[in-house]
C-alpha cells in the first residue's frame, strides 16, 4: 500500500499503485490523467489504422476484403524481396 494525496478532496488515501485506484474518501480516480492519456493514445492508433487504405472494415465486400488482404501480403513480400535482392547485390560485390 502506498499513500497518495487525492487531488479532489485533498485527503491522504491508500492506494495499490494501479491507474484504476480510487480515493477512499470521495471515490475520485487518483490517476485520471494517466487513464485519459492512454485513451487518447489508443484513439490515435485506432484512427490511423482505420484511415489506412488496407484496413479491412466490416462494411467491405468479400471481394474488397480479399484484395486488401492480398495487398497487405504483397507489401510484406515486397519488402522481403527487396531485402533479399539488396543482400544478394551486397554479397556479390563483397
Ligand atoms: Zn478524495
Amino acid at each position: 500500500m502506498i499513500k497518495a494525496l487525492c487531488k479532489n478532496c485533498h485527503q491522504w488515501t491508500n492506494r495499490v499503485g494501479l491507474e484504476t485506484d480510487r480515493c477512499e474518501h470521495c471515490n475520485e480516480l487518483l490517476d485520471e490523467h494517466r487513464i485519459s492519456y492512454r485513451k487518447v493514445k489508443h484513439k490515435i492508433k485506432e484512427k490511423s489504422e482505420s484511415e489506412s487504405l488496407l484496413f479491412v472494415r466490416e462494411e467491405d465486400s468479400e471481394k474488397t476484403r480479399k484484395v486488401k488482404r492480398f495487398l497487405v501480403y504483397a507489401r510484406v513480400l515486397f519488402f522481403i524481396l527487396l531485402f533479399l535482392v539488396s543482400a544478394i547485390i551486397f554479397l556479390s560485390h563483397g
